[in-house]
């Protein structure tokens, strides 16, 4: 698993450098982001949710979409968006409301 970091939309804020549990991610000369070690990436999200940028994108496996779809999320209030982008660019948004999500 693994991410695609825009450099366009990266802004240098650090936020997924902190982020990453595994402590994959490092700015660059530039202070851009970019992942060190690609196959290191276990796909835990943390980055792409902390990214406020939405610069962030995590590639779906074939059972979640694949052939180059791809993952970015928001948040506004309560709600997160996770939004799905084919190769093609077709979106799918699931929206999860937070405040409920925890309940069982
Ligand atoms: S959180 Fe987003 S904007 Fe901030 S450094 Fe990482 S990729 Fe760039
Ligand atoms: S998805 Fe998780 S493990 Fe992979 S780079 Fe982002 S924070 Fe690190």
């Amino acid at each position: 698993m693994s991410i695609f970091i825009s450099r366009e939309a990266c802004v240098g804020c650090r936020r997924c450098v902190e982020a990453c549990p595994g402590n994959l991610i490092k700015l660059d000369a530039d202070g851009k982001a970019y992942i060190r070690h690609p196959k290191d990436c276990w796909g835990c999200t943390s980055c792409v949710k902390e990214c406020g940028r939405e610069a962030i994108s995590f590639f779906l496996g074939a059972d979640m979409g694949g052939r180059g779809s791809r993952l970015t999320t928001h948040k506004e209030g309560d709600f997160r968006y996770w939004k799905i982008t084919d190769a093609a660019g077709l979106e799918q948004t699931i929206v999860v409301n937070q405040k409920d999500a925890n309940r069982y």
